[in-house]
């Protein structure tokens, strides 16, 4: 039997493929092998920064912008879910599934929530790099995120076992992730990337302004 082909893994690779059953799904899910899905948990305190610098911005005509690039989105998905519902229009299945992800999403947040989202990842890029091991990975994790904000994309069922309610989230086809993908990334990325440069820069400041304090005090200290 032959080794899963990943370094380090000594797990049989599963069927026609050259990974094992693991990092298949990994590779499914995360858009490859190696990649560790980035949790919720782990954005939360960059959301609350990202959250705070936009709460000092009240009058930054970028909420205004995201807000139609995304009532546009919106409207797009719809013409989509009715051409295919109503009118029995021939279409892939994974442009169904992105454009009713989109819709969901739309009932369940704000295009500014999705904003927070999608620059909260690029400023975990920039903090921690190796977080994300290819553009690929980053991709997937940013459609992942964004995808988790709807309740509607996870499946619930009460477990009696446990007497609890479960949630499953379904792993999307790789077409729908890239349609997700490029949507998201042709609404949010800009105004997103920006909004984590301005993090970067704020952090910078703080930094700088802890160094001068030590160098005020050293300087009295000294005289
Ligand atoms: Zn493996």
């Amino acid at each position: 039997m032959k080794a899963c082909r990943i370094a380090g893994c000594s797990r049989p690779a599963k069927g026609k493929d050259v990974r094992c059953a693991a990092h298949q799904t990994a590779h499914r899910r995360h858009g490859d092998a190696l990649q560790k899905g980035v949790k919720a948990v782990e954005l939360e305190p960059l959301k609350r920064e990202i959250k705070s610098i936009l709460g000092g911005q009240k009058d930054w005509s970028g909420k205004a912008v995201v807000g139609q690039l995304w009532a546009g989105v919106v409207d797009q998905a719809r013409l989509t879910l009715d051409e295919y519902h109503e009118q029995g229009k021939a279409l892939p299945s994974w442009k169904v599934k992105a454009a009713q992800t989109l819709s969901n999403l739309s009932k369940d947040v704000l295009a500014e929530d999705i904003l927070v989202t999608v620059a909260s990842l690029y400023l975990y890029r920039e903090l921690r790099p190796e977080r994300f091991v290819s553009d690929r990975a980053f991709v997937f994790q940013v459609v992942r995120r964004v995808r988790n904000m709807t309740l509607t994309s996870r499946g619930s069922w009460f477990d009696p076992a446990s007497g609890k309610t479960k949630h499953c989230y379904d792993t999307p086809r790789e077409k729908e992730v890239m349609a997700l993908a490029q949507i998201l990334g042709a609404t949010f990325g800009g105004l997103g990337l920006a909004i984590a440069k301005a993090a970067m820069k704020h952090r910078e400041q703080k930094q700088q302004l802890v160094r001068a304090t030590k160098e005020a005090i050293m300087e009295i200290v000294q005289r």
